[in-house]
C-alpha cells in the first residue's frame, strides 16, 4: 500500500562551531540549524523507524513512515556536515544547488558537488543566482531555470530532474519554463504534505527553522498543524504580493532588526 502523504522537509546551511555562515543577517539565520539539532532530528526519525528519502524516492510514496529530506542553496555544509549524518542513519536526501554560487566562499565547488552526487545523494537545481523568479523577465527566467539546469548537469554528468524555487517565489511562467526545460518536479515553500495526487510542479515543503523543538519536529513529520502554518504563510504572501518583493524584504529586515540596506 502506498503512503497517503509525505512531508517534505526543507533545510539550508548547517551551523558548525567556529565556522562562518554564508550569510549573517537574522532573516537568513532563522533557517539555519546548528549541526546538533539537525542530528537529533535525524536520530528521532531513525529511532521511530522512519525513512529519510530523496525527492525521487518520496514520489514513489512507499508505505513505511517516511520524510523527504531536502537542502536548498548548495552550501559546503551539505557535504561536510549534512551528508555524514545522513549516511550514519542510512538516509537519502535531495540537495538543490544554486548553479551560480558553486565555487564561491562557503558554497560547494564543482568537485564537491560531484562528490555528493557520487555518494548517492540526489542533486537538484535551485536557480542560477537565487533571484525571486516571479520578478523576472522571460530571458532572465530562462537563465535561472534552463541555463542553471544545464550548468549543474554538466558538472554531475547526468540529467537533473528537480527544481526548487528561491525564497519560495514562483508564478505560472516559472512552472511552465521548468516543465519545458525537462524538470519533472518543482518544489516551493508552502506548508502542505504531498500525496500521489499533488501536482509535481507544486510540491509543498516545510521550512526547518532554527527555533523548532524536537517535539515540533516530530509533529511536523506527521503532518500535524501544517494547516495553521499554511494560513500564516498565505497571510504573509498576500502582504508580499501587495507590497512587491523588494518593499516586503525591506520591511521584514526592519522587523527582524537587520541593518537597512
Ligand atoms: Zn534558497
Amino acid at each position: 500500500m502506498a503512503a497517503s502523504r509525505i512531508v517534505f522537509l526543507m533545510y539550508h546551511e548547517l551551523e558548525l562551531t567556529g565556522r562562518k555562515l554564508c550569510q549573517s543577517e537574522p532573516g537568513y539565520l532563522r533557517y539555519i540549524l546548528p549541526l546538533e539539532p539537525f542530528r537529533s532530528q535525524m536520530a528521532w526519525l531513525k529511532q521511530f523507524g522512519w525513512r529519510g528519502l530523496s525527492v525521487s524516492e518520496a514520489l514513489r510514496y512507499p508505505s513505511d513512515a517516511s520524510a523527504c529530506i531536502t537542502f536548498d542553496d548548495g552550501c559546503e555544509t551539505d557535504l561536510i556536515a549534512a551528508a555524514p549524518v545522513l549516511r550514519e542513519f542510512g538516509f537519502n536526501a535531495t540537495f538543490y544547488l544554486t548553479a551560480g554560487f558553486l565555487g564561491t566562499p562557503g558554497y560547494l565547488n564543482a568537485s564537491q558537488a560531484r562528490d555528493l552526487d557520487g555518494q548517492g545523494f540526489e542533486i537538484g537545481c535551485h536557480s542560477m543566482t537565487h533571484s525571486y523568479l516571479s520578478d523576472l523577465s522571460e530571458p532572465e527566467l530562462e537563465r535561472e531555470v534552463v541555463d542553471a539546469k544545464h550548468n549543474i548537469e554538466e558538472i554531475v554528468g547526468h540529467p537533473i530532474e528537480h527544481f526548487s524555487c528561491p525564497g519560495g517565489r514562483y508564478d505560472q511562467r516559472t512552472l511552465q519554463m521548468a516543465r519545458q526545460a525537462g524538470f519533472a518536479t518543482v518544489a516551493n515553500s508552502q506548508f502542505y504534505a504531498n500525496s500521489p495526487t499533488t501536482n509535481p510542479y507544486e510540491l509543498g515543503r516545510v521550512a526547518m527553522l532554527r527555533e523548532l523543538t524536537l517535539e515540533q519536529f516530530s509533529a511536523t513529520c506527521q503532518g500535524h498543524g501544517l494547516w495553521k502554518k499554511r494560513l500564516q504563510y498565505q497571510a504573509r504572501r498576500s502582504v508580499q504580493r501587495a507590497l512587491g518583493n523588494h518593499a516586503y524584504d525591506h520591511l521584514r529586515a526592519i522587523w527582524l532588526g537587520e541593518p537597512r540596506q
